[in-house]
């Protein structure tokens, strides 16, 4: 009969090694039911949540919106939007922006859907501390189940992070690093408690036959990092010899994130939408949502299809899905054409910010004319 999976011998840190001279040994952890194979330091990857004991509530297709409308910018707002522009830009010339004569202004608005999935996670390790005194509980109850333990969410779609002790596996070992003793041997002078005099370098003579005053002639000082004891606290235990070493809890909150943007011709590109926010057309928070249906564009229908049924296959397994929002946002982006100096140029003004974009800005650099 093969017995060699009993015991905790089985539950070494594959490669010790890897994790410094400072690694506890894997003899410092004991075998804990249902925490059975757990890496030092992580690595052991996120654990699959429990299948709920009853079906999750089953999502509900949200109302539809009517009313789609689209707003659009005036002159004086795209004008003063590009002054704006022009003086954060040291470099920029404000006589364009000031002077340039706008013959056009063209709405290229268009849509962004967006699925947030707020997922939490959790993955165990092994831990220590120094030991000063707190409670030692192993065995003294089972040990609660990963997804058992419980944990205050933060709110709702922002990432977070929290570690907790798992109640019922902190025991008691004597420190690894000095081997129960509290102390290790000084760095700076070997343990020596004194080094070479740093002002006559070791003769004990300065400036002809004077006597170092900095030694007084002994050629050698006190270590200042010691205090001369040739030893210091040890830094894994803080000098109390003993550790807390127990199981940790690691909870990851995570807010996925996943946009849409239908394709505009304007000639904007895509990724200067990421940074500006649009008018909120439609909002659905749920446990679980249901792909928006019946949005006037298509390709909105589409992406939150695909989008939501992607964040199910990717989330549900490793994590467990706390809440979901879609989103749908209209954009604004408006491109003017302007006549300045004879020739005809162009910027965009998008988003509720009234951000501006114009990489074809005809004076640039007036710092290097001046
Ligand atoms: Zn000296
Ligand atoms: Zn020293
Ligand atoms: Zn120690």
């Amino acid at each position: 009969m093969n017995n060699s999976g009993e015991g905790y011998a089985m539950f070494a840190p594959q490669g010790s090694n890897f994790h410094g001279p400072s690694a506890p040994p894997a003899s410092m952890f004991d075998s804990v039911p249902g925490y059975e194979g757990i890496a030092v330091g992580g690595g052991s990857g996120y654990l699959p949540p429990p299948v709920p004991a009853y079906p999750p509530p089953a999502p509900e297709p949200a109302p539809t919106q009517p009313e789609w409308n689209i707003p659009s910018i005036t002159e004086d707002t795209a004008r003063e939007a590009f002054r704006l522009y022009a003086s954060s830009h040291c470099c920029y010339r404000k006589a364009p922006a000031v002077d340039g004569v706008i013959t056009s202004m063209d709405a290229f608005n268009t849509y962004r859907y967006r699925l947030e999935t707020f997922t939490e996670s959790r993955s165990t390790e092994w831990d220590h501390e120094a030991y000063t005194g707190q409670p030692v509980d192993a065995y003294t109850q089972p040990a609660p189940g990963p997804w058992d333990i419980q944990v205050s969410a933060p709110a709702p779609f922002q990432d977070h992070t929290q570690d907790k002790q798992v109640p019922y596996t902190s025991s008691l070992k004597d420190c690894h690093n000095c081997m129960g003793s509290g102390r290790t041997p000084c760095k700076e002078c070997a343990g020596a408690g004194n080094k070479v005099c740093w002002v006559c370098n070791g003769s004990g003579i300065r400036g002809g036959d004077d006597q170092c005053s900095h030694c007084n002639g002994r050629g050698r000082e006190n270590c200042s990092h010691c205090d001369g004891h040739g030893s210091n606290d040890c830094e894994t235990c803080k000098g109390t010899r003993q550790l807390l070493v127990y199981i940790k809890l690691k909870v990851k909150w995570t807010n996925n994130i996943d946009d849409f943007v239908v394709e505009q011709s304007s000639g904007l590109k895509v990724e200067n939408l990421s940074k500006v926010t649009g008018k909120e057309l439609f909002k659905d928070t749920q446990y679980m949502v249901y792909p928006v249906m019946g949005f006037p564009d298509p390709a909105v229908n589409q992406a939150a299809e695909r989008l939501v049924r992607d964040h199910q296959a990717n989330y549900s397994s490793s994590a467990r899905i706390l809440q979901q929002r879609q989103t749908i946002e209209l954009i604004p982006i408006t491109k003017v054409t302007y006549k300045w100096s004879g020739s005809i140029h162009t910027y965009f003004v998008y988003g509720n910010e009234f951000q501006v974009n114009a990489d074809d800005y005809p004076a640039t650099c007036c710092c290097t004319v001046m």
